[in-house]
């Protein structure tokens, strides 16, 4: 079926943007994996709410059940109980417009040469294109639209006949972020890729079982302590014989992903071995001896701003405000896909509190400014309830590069520090003074003196750890358009 006119522009307006942005969990070896999973889905639904899926494993048999929607919509008690078996991983699914339906949902579950098995992926592959055309061409049949399934190909294909063998190989083929959970009938498996794009960290339980998860807010739901980080390049296994870490691929420059702690983690977690709350508040700091201003009351943009306003509040020593408040019952802006819903959401999603603002110079600190949307609405918003002056610090360096590796950023042209001044920006947000962060800055405050990180920070300088396949556009949606519009 032929693409519509109108969609062909959205997905070639779209071309730039990765859609995939994901929360992963698993556990192995306890009589309530199931349950375990759901919680921990639960605690990440911030990484995604488009689809949750859950595999088990009793060792003789997968049990898989998926659905569109947040972790409490998908799943009832009878579901979980069907979901038999003492290990088990879990996915929440971000993504937007195209690719969502169902048949998209993680993990996968597939019957191959190596037996049955589940994956689930966070991240994005930068030569998933490429290598999905080399495999049609063989004679593969996809069943979705989604990168990660190239990897389960690659791995039947393979020729070998241990899985481990297997995974290997098909790694050594992709390039881009994953961190990856798989499930046989009688292991687990939790690989990072070898730069270490995407967080991915173990615990363990009383009961002895082993916990994986995108981040560590989801041990603590499951009463799960932290043991350490996978790491970049690592995969573990956990089976009958214990846990066993392999390091099979080259090493690589480390780039964890910058903006998982300035904006998209939780701040009650650990990832990357530092608290995202102590790194929010260092931003906050630096950002208020970088670009101080004179205001009455400090105010963020809740909740991923929250942090680094407090930082900014002590630093600063104006009075932190909740000028602002978010309703929690409606997701977040990005999730809907069209413009018009985008700026309705922004009205809804935010009200101002007048009598902690009115007649005040107001300091409001955002974590991100990308199309300028929310900025503009809220800066409006503080005007209409009576602020004398509103002033807006940003605890991050301009967007101004698309990312390629999973979060959710929009094209270069969307961007609107990758099109304007700060001067046309202040103009355009109608705002008193802006102050974004240098690089350096930004970089400064990811230092917590126990060692030197390293860190993608292509969204703000360009500069990407790995290069994109020519040939591929890195979307998702647009592997395979047609069979998305009929499905919509
Ligand atoms: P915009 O309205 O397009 O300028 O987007 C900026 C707002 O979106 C800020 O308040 C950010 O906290 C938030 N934001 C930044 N990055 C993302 C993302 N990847 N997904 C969802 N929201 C985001």
């Amino acid at each position: 079926m032929p693409i519509r006119s109108d969609l062909r522009d959205r997905f070639q307006d779209d071309h730039q943007i990765p859609r995939e942005e994901c929360g992963i969990y698993g556990i192995s070896g306890c009589k309530e994996a199931a349950n375990f999973t759901y919680l921990g889905l639960y605690s990440l639904q911030h990484r995604g709410q488009e689809s949750a899926g859950i595999v088990t494993s009793d060792g003789q048999r997968l049990f898989r059940y998926a659905g569109m929607g947040q972790v409490a919509q998908v799943f009832t008690e009878e579901k979980l109980r069907d979901l038999s078996g003492s290990s088990a991983i879990g996915h929440n699914r971000y993504s937007t417009t195209g690719a969502s339906f169902l048949r998209n949902a993680q993990p996968i579950r597939v019957e191959s040469n190596l037996g049955g098995f589940a994956l689930a992926h966070n991240g994005n592959l930068v030569n998933a294109w490429s290598l999905r055309s080399e495999l049609e061409r063989s004679g593969s049949i996809f069943q979705t639209t989604i990168d990660s399934e190239v990897i389960v190909h690659l791995m039947a294909r393979s020729g070998k006949t241990d899985f481990l063998d297997a995974l290997i190989y098909a790694l050594r083929q992709v390039e881009g972020a994953y961190s990856l959970l798989i499930l046989t009938r009688d292991a687990l498996y939790a690989v990072r890729d070898p730069n270490g794009f995407r967080p991915l960290v173990m615990g363990r339980r009383q009961d002895g079982s082993i916990v994986f998860a995108s981040e560590t807010c989801a041990f603590d739901i499951t009463d799960t302590t932290y043991e350490r980080d996978v790491h970049p390049g690592e995969i573990v296994c956990v089976d009958g014989k214990g846990i066993t870490s392999y390091h099979p691929f080259e090493k690589r420059a480390e780039a964890l992903c910058i903006f998982e702690h300035i904006y998209f983690s939780r701040p009650d977690s650990r990832i990357f071995e530092q608290s995202v709350y102590d790194v929010r508040k260092r931003l906050g700091q630096v950002l208020a001896r970088a670009h101080p201003c004179d205001g009455d009351v400090v105010v963020p943009v809740p909740d991923s701003s929250t942090v680094a306003a407090i930082g900014f509040a002590e630093e600063s020593g104006i009075p932190y405000t909740m000028g602002l408040i978010r309703s929690h019952y409606i997701g977040r802006t990005f999730i809907e896909p069209e413009q018009r819903i985008r700026d309705f959401g922004a009205k809804i999603k935010y009200n101002v509190i007048r009598s902690a603002i009115e007649g005040k110079r107001v300091v409001v600190i955002d974590d991100s400014i990308m199309r300028g949307t929310t900025s503009r609405k809220l800066i409006k918003m503080f005007r209409r309830n009576g602020a004398k002056e509103v002033h807006l610090r940003i605890s991050a360096p301009p967007t101004r590069f698309p990312c390629y590796y999973g979060i959710d950023i929009p094209t270069r042209g969307e961007l609107i520090a990758a099109t304007h001044s700060v001067e046309e920006i202040i103009r355009y947000l109608n705002v008193d003074s802006l102050g974004y962060m240098s690089l350096e800055e930004a970089h400064s405050a990811m230092m917590d003196g126990t060692r030197d990180r390293k860190w993608c920070d292509a969204c703000f300088s360009g500069t990407y750890p790995l290069k994109l396949d020519q040939n591929d556009n890195s979307n998702q949606k647009d592997l395979f358009p047609e069979y998305l519009v009929e499905e919509r």
